[in-house]
């Protein structure tokens, strides 16, 4: 058997237990631990991703008394009540097929005093380390020393309640139990010190109960093993054949594995400088026989399978994977896979790669962090001052920046500052530090004040990206250029900005509102396609051509053809492309008007809309795509007899000429100008809408001035479901998840699983033209936009039908009729009042029942500018506009005069790629 092959095949511990194969992963420090070293969720599924291929993992130190804490964030074992969050660790790591260790330990005279509430850290003798500011330590008194030994015992016992199949005694970095064997750190003259056999005890000692307490709680199958430091730099302190002295009196006790701790598995000696043998060396030839018994482990410097191979050379029999297993959470198929590998991480990848925020900050893993999310912009180096501005809050902040990245955000101190603002900085700081951009999601319950953050990181960056400009001889003022210019941040502008960088186009995104998103972000129900692998995986028969026919009854036969035959086509494609992109919609539900669940949407059942544009923004940072906010096109440049550029002008009354190839309108449709739907649909007077204030329809106004035509401009669609209060839009899927609509005298009156325009007729054709979404505890349970309905103060609830029908002002006994017979089409999934054939889900029969009282309100504009099926606008006479597209709402046709319930989103992440991508050929043709 070849080296190589050695490392991935299993091994045989002196006690039997076999590892199935030679590599662990190295106990690192996460300082992830919280509330006085409990384990978090993060930390779980930290250890949980990276168990699986590597035989063992080796969980970080754990301290077993509360003074024993080397660095913050450290995780205990000192305590019964750790047990629990410990054992979700071993379990996480267990689950995966890989034997799962913990180490432990007490830092001695290693703590600060800061970590422990300001007292003293203890050690064998009042010595301080030689390093500036270090406390002196208290001695521990004889009993002390007794009693610590006796923790170390306990944290073995609750290491074994935990499940963990071993410990790791961490003797060594400096800490407690080095300390014990150190001549410089051990003055003591009891039992515990003087001579060199003397300081052997405490270590021995350690051992002794942790064998103890397996022979107790365990079985022969409990690993023990034990982590040294060769040598010290103290003087006195220990030397290499001290250490030799060590390790055979600890193989004369027993001992499942030798951790040889050093920064790199080959190193020579620290303190005999002459001699550049690797210790290893040395090591192998001065064990003896019954030392070279016990399985010596290697660490440090691991990366590639070269290294691994090299470390069973000298000698060691197994391998410890420390910073790869933290970059590569897979490392060991891909070291077995025979991939070489460097050792970095993308800055863009925490969240990817389960690495928990405080190791992120760490200095072990911030050396690592390579930042692929740079814009290709260079900032003047300082430290800009902002202002922060919300409704309630003026706060100044300080951004630091490096030519290349944003290195700090720091808030002025400032007594007006609210605690929650101060709370939710924090976490926007971190944010924007670890995306090195301020495009990163709000906080959830401090929108307005982390966009007010946002807003101010990304002024100071336009300033010094200008300072820099000007500091390089450059003019700030000239024209930008760009491959592709993208008019809106709503999904359709994303996606075509993701696929036109991808395609290899340089790509601005502007967008005149000042946050990203559009009206997308508001987008709840979820995105259709047929014929998908996601539904392929749930069992779900579906076919493009229905979803076709569906769509063109639901448009009442008025869609453009040949754009719904593209659509169809190419919606499996897309549910891909935004998988690829890690933005997964694999929970699929239903919407009106279609037969079949073709809805896709997050597997938690939350809304669409924020979770695509949150995916899509990190998307546009990994690729350093440039976007202005706050920033409107006030025109498109045509010169030549093609598009050569846009106008902007800012919220600074600033107007610049960007110059560029192609033009990409995705401005989205225009609900919100209610002038411009009274113009089309006098009747839509005073009708509230759901669509947020950018709706506006100035992008088709762009494009009609030069030439574009528009068509279907009166197909208004008014969502059924609007709550009037907020103009929020109540789901379509409460109703897709078995809700019923009920008017004032307590009766269903339509089918609720028609189409839109359909549904909201029915509700305006009521006396009181409005009516109640009607659903139980069951369709809450399985809809996480009923919550968010509820804390928004929209739902009425009641414990049973009657008291719903009480609060409402209903006849009691009507509604609970209504509930009977509608439960009764449920059993026979046949609605002989209405004709309901979808949806027909379950009773609505279990309290709470809830209730919200709901109009229709002006939702989509399906009219906009012509375009091609490959997304290139088109004049009166049917001519393409060269290096015009459009994408998204702002196209009319699709839809026909009525559009279905996840077909927006459909439609914007379908042509928005495809506009991306030909408006990339076209730039770059
Ligand atoms: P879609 O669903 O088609 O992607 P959205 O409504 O989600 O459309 O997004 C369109 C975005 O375009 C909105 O954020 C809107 O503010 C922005 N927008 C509209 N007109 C302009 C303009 N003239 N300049 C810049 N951005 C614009």
């Amino acid at each position: 058997m070849s080296i190589s092959d050695r490392i991935l095949m299993p091994f045989t511990l002196p006690n039997g237990v076999e590892l199935k194969n030679r590599l662990l992963m190295a106990p690192m420090t996460t300082c992830t631990g919280i509330n006085n070293g409990m384990v978090s969720a993060e930390l779980v599924e930290y250890y949980r991703v990276r168990a699986g291929s590597i035989g063992t993992v080796i969980v970080e130190c754990c301290f077993i008394d509360n003074k024993g804490l080397a660095f913050p964030g450290a995780i205990g074992i000192d305590d019964d009540d750790k047990i629990a969050g410990l054992a979700q660790i071993a379990r996480a790591i267990k689950s995966q097929g890989s034997k799962a260790i913990l180490q432990i330990y007490h830092g001695g005279r290693m703590v600060e005093p800061e970590l422990i509430g300001g007292r003293s850290p203890v050690a064998p003798s009042a010595i301080a380390a030689p390093r500036e500011g270090a406390a002196k330590p208290l001695a521990l008194t004889a009993e002390q020393v007794e009693y610590t030994i006796s923790q170390f015992g306990d944290g073995v016992r609750r290491a074994i309640a935990a499940g963990f199949d071993g410990v790791e005694i961490h003797g060594a970095n400096t800490y407690l139990i080095q300390q014990f064997y150190s001549p410089h750190s051990n003055q003591r003259s009891d039992r515990w010190g003087g001579s060199r056999d003397k300081r052997t005890r405490f270590p021995l000692a350690v051992l002794d109960i942790t064998h103890r307490m397996a022979r107790e709680y365990a079985d022969d199958a409990f690993i023990i093993g034990y982590r040294f430091s060769p040598e010290e730099l103290e003087e006195p302190g220990i030397r290499f054949d001290d250490t030799m002295y060590l390790l055979e009196k600890l193989a004369d006790r027993g001992l499942h594995y030798l951790h040889f701790s050093m920064g790199y598995f080959l190193r020579p000696s620290i303190v005999d400088t002459g001699d550049s043998r690797p210790l290893i060396e040395k090591y192998i030839a001065m064990r003896s026989v019954k030392l070279a018994q016990v399985p010596v482990m290697g660490v440090g410097g691991v990366v590639n399978k070269s290294d691994t191979d090299l470390a069973l050379e000298h000698g060691y029999d197994l391998v410890a994977v420390g910073k790869a297993c933290i970059a590569y959470p897979d490392w060991t198929d891909r070291i077995a896979s025979q991939q070489i590998l460097e050792l970095f991480i993308d800055s863009t990848q925490r969240e990817a790669l389960t690495i928990p925020e405080p190791l992120w900050r760490f200095s072990l893993v911030d050396a690592m962090i390579r930042d692929m999310s740079l814009s290709a912009k260079k900032f003047k180096p300082g430290v800009f001052r902002q202002k922060v501005q919300d409704a309630d809050t003026q706060l100044m902040i300080n951004v630091s920046l490096e030519t290349d990245r944003i290195t700090d955000i720091t808030l002025e101190p400032d007594a007006s500052a609210d605690v929650a603002f101060v709370t939710s900085f924090d976490t926007i700081r971190s944010r924007i530090l670890d995306a090195n951009s301020p495009h990163v999601d709000a906080v959830s319950g401090a929108t307005t004040q982390s966009e007010a953050v946002k807003k101010a990181v990304a002024k100071a960056l336009a300033i010094s990206c200008k300072a820099q400009i000007v500091a390089e001889g450059g003019n700030p003022t000239e024209a930008q250029r760009y491959d592709v210019v993208v008019i809106g941040s709503g999904g359709a502008g994303l996606a075509a900005a993701i696929q036109a960088s991808d395609d290899g186009a340089s790509v601005l995104i502007i967008e005149k509102m000042p946050t990203i998103g559009g009206n997308t972000i508001k987008a709840s129900v979820g995105m259709n396609a047929a014929e998908t692998r996601f539904q392929k995986l749930k069992g779900i028969v579906d076919s493009k051509a229905q979803f076709y026919q569906e769509t063109l009854k639901g448009g009442n036969f008025k869609n453009n053809t040949q754009l719904l035959n593209r659509f169809v086509q190419q919606a499996p494609q897309a549910v891909e492309w935004l998988a690829e992109r890690g933005i997964e919609l694999n929970d699929i539900t239903i919407t009106g008007g279609m037969s079949i669940d073709r809805t896709h949407r997050p597997a938690d059942g939350s809304a669409v809309g924020g979770f695509l544009i949150s995916g899509l923004v990190k998307n546009i940072n990994k690729r350093s795509i440039d976007l202005m906010l706050d920033t409107s096109v006030s025109e498109i440049l045509y010169t030549d007899g093609a598009v050569s550029g846009v106008r902007v002008i800012n919220d600074d009354q600033e107007q610049q000429t960007i110059i560029s190839k192609s033009v990409i309108v995705a401005s989205g449709g225009f609900s919100a100008n209610s002038a411009m739907v009274v113009k089309y649909r006098p009747e839509l007077a005073g009708f509230v809408t759901t669509n947020h204030q950018g709706a506006t329809g100035g992008g088709i106004a762009l494009l009609e001035a030069i030439g574009a035509a528009t068509v279907d401009m009166g197909e208004i669609q008014i969502h059924p479901t609007v709550e009037q209060q907020t103009s929020y839009l109540i789901s379509e899927s409460i109703r897709g998840g078995g809700a019923i609509l009920v008017n004032q005298q307590g009766e269903r009156f339509f089918n609720e699983m028609e189409t839109r325009d359909k549904v909201s007729a029915a509700i305006i054709g009521l006396a009181e033209k409005y009516a109640y979404i009607v659903f139980d505890e069951q369709v809450r349970l399985k809809n996480k936009a009923a919550d968010e309905y509820l804390a928004r103060g929209f739902v009425v609830s009641a414990d049973s039908a009657a008291g719903l029908a009480g609060e409402l002002n209903i006849d009691a006994a009507t509604l609970q009729q209504t509930l009977a017979r509608y439960n009764g089409f449920v059993a026979d999934q046949c609605d002989t009042d209405f004709g309901r054939k979808t949806a027909l889900r379950q009773p609505i029969s279990q309290g709470p029942f809830y209730a919200i009282r709901i109009a229709p309100g002006v939702h989509h504009t399906m009219g906009g500018v012509v375009t091609n099926e490959d997304s290139a606008v088109l004049d009166a006479q049917n001519q393409l506009i060269p290096g015009a597209f459009a994408a998204g709402e702002v196209v009319g046709g699709l839809h026909g005069s009525n559009r279905i319930g996840g077909n927006a989103v459909a439609d914007i992440i379908i042509f928005g790629i495809q506009a991306g991508s030909h408006a990339a050929k076209y730039a770059r043709r």
